[in-house]
């Protein structure tokens, strides 16, 4: 079914623990994704070939399976992780000659484990599905899920639960933890094999630089402010951005305790274990930055053999950081409201705009989509008197430009979702799914399959939910 390669073995053994996954009982397809089936190739008609082998239970001639080694700063404090439930089977390549590496997640213990029983629970592998799955079609670089498949076997969390197997697929798994491993459980020479492979791998236009570990530092730099202000754009909480959960690809993963805003506040936090609001929503770009910083660290040994020089240039490239994230993130708002040739004087629409949704606890995501829809509905935050002086002065700004605020409704239909997977209709689809009911789980995956194109018979999921709901609302890492 899949076409293999293995390239991430070529690495030294440290690098990752040779590992099947832990064949389960009674594997039952529950979700298998034909759209993503298609982007990589793979036909095949034998169902059974599919239950089989993404369920761990059986694996394709060509697979040399291995769970990954790595470290990583979680909630600012470092510590040795590796992939302690998820085996990659290999690197599949597509017809087309991409790479992608095909990983499952609950198939059971690894010698990264610890403590763990290396399995998932299956409402936890469905709301991975499923969000990530909406984050791609909000065009956010993501991983991406092709199946979840019952394992039948239970899960013990605080109570017995069904257990399940998630496929999930991604240009590749390594990430800051990995060379955070490099450099305090390896020797130099393995750092620089790790660069040598990651460059290759993902950013070859810069594999021969002057410096390749200052280049990369460069590029996943750049990646990742390009990443969190796509967060920013959607209302996105990743809820745990440990440097484990960073990836080098730029792609979003990891989805545990990761939500959606609805009411504007800054400081939004979703996650049962985020206590101090680290991980909150606005402190995501300063987060990414001393993520950022925890790569330079891990990668000084080899920007210069003179540490004094390696963290003066390192310090330089991470001084960047500042201004490429205004200039990235006032753009990313700025589409938001349809302005263009924009110049610095424009982002004062933007904070002002954002601290009368604060002040007047607007929600937003029809905030902004309601600047640019036809349509009316209950309230709809556009009404709120807050707003007046703020709507003027914005559409004085938009007839500036030719064919002002026809070309504004196009940009702003472009960065503006209608539909986001609302925390409560999320949880609602997610506990019938579990339970073996899937019709709103695939009615909601469906609309935000289209998340910018306003569609009357789905207008209910756009509404938010009361405010008390997000009061309470409280999302779990893992499980
Ligand atoms: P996460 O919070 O998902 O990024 O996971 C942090 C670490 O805990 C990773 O090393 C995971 O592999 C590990 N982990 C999470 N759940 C389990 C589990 N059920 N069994 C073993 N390891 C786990
Ligand atoms: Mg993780």
């Amino acid at each position: 079914m899949f076409n293999f390669d293995n390239s991430f073995l070529s690495l030294p053994e440290k690098f990752y623990s040779r590992v099947h996954p832990s064949p389960v009982a009674k594997p039952e397809m529950v979700l298998l994704n034909k759209e993503l089936l298609k982007v990589l190739t793979i036909h095949s008609k034998n169902s059974k070939e599919y239950i089989a082998e993404l369920s761990g239970n059986k694996t394709t001639q060509t697979s040399t399976p291995f769970s990954q080694a790595y470290a990583g700063h979680q909630f600012g404090h470092f510590t040795m992780l590796g992939d302690g439930r998820t085996v990659i089977l290999g690197e599949h390549i597509t017809a087309d000659n991409k790479r992608f590496d095909v990983q499952l997640k609950g198939c059971g213990q690894t010698p990264y484990s610890r403590r763990g029983d290396g399995r998932a629970t299956l409402k936890a592998m469905l709301r991975e599905y499923f969000i990530s799955e909406a984050m791609h079609y909000l065009n956010i670089p993501t991983s991406r899920s092709l199946a979840v498949v019952k394992t039948g076997e239970p899960v013990y969390r605080e109570t017995a639960n069904e257990g399940a197997v998630l496929t999930r697929i991604m240009k590749s798994h390594i990430r800051i933890g990995t060379f955070e491993f490099a450099r305090y459980f390896g020797t130099t020479d393995d750092l620089r094999e790790l660069v040598h492979y990651t460059l290759k791998r993902l950013y070859p236009e810069v594999e021969h630089g002057e410096i390749p570990a200052l280049s990369l530092l460069e590029k996943v730099m750049r990646i990742q402010i390009d990443l969190v202000a796509q967060w920013m754009r959607v209302g996105f909480i990743h809820g745990v951005m440990n440097t484990d959960n960073t990836s080098i690809s730029g792609e979003t993963f990891d989805y545990g305790p990761c939500a959606f805003m609805n009411t504007y506040n800054p400081q939004t936090v979703f996650s049962s274990i985020d206590n101090n609001g680290r991980y909150a929503f606005d402190n995501q770009p300063g987060i990414i930055k001393w993520n950022i910083s925890r790569l330079a660290e891990a990668l000084l040994p080899l920007i210069h053999k003179d540490t004094e020089t390696a963290i003066k240039l390192a310090q330089k490239t991470i001084d960047a950081f500042d201004i490429l994230w205004n200039e990235k993130y006032y753009q990313t708002m700025l589409n938001k409201l349809g302005i263009q040739n924009v110049n610095y004087k424009d982002n004062t629409l933007v904070d002002e705009l954002l601290e009368l949704m604060k002040t007047s606890k607007l929600d937003y995501t029809n905030t902004f989509s309601a600047l640019s829809l036809e349509i009316d509905f209950e309230n709809n935050p556009i009404h709120d008197p807050a707003l007046k002086n703020w709507l003027e002065k914005w559409k004085g700004r938009i007839s500036e430009n030719n064919n002002g605020f026809r070309k504004a409704k196009s940009i702003m239909k472009e960065n503006n979702p209608v539909f986001i997977p609302r925390n409560h209709l999320t949880e609602e689809a997610l506990n019938k799914a579990a339970a073996g009911n899937f019709s709103l789980f695939d009615t909601l995956l469906d609309v935000l399959k289209t998340p910018y194109r306003y569609n009357e018979s789905s207008h209910s999921y756009l509404l938010p939910p009361k405010q008390e709901f997000d009061k309470n609302y409280q999302t779990f890492c893992g499980t």
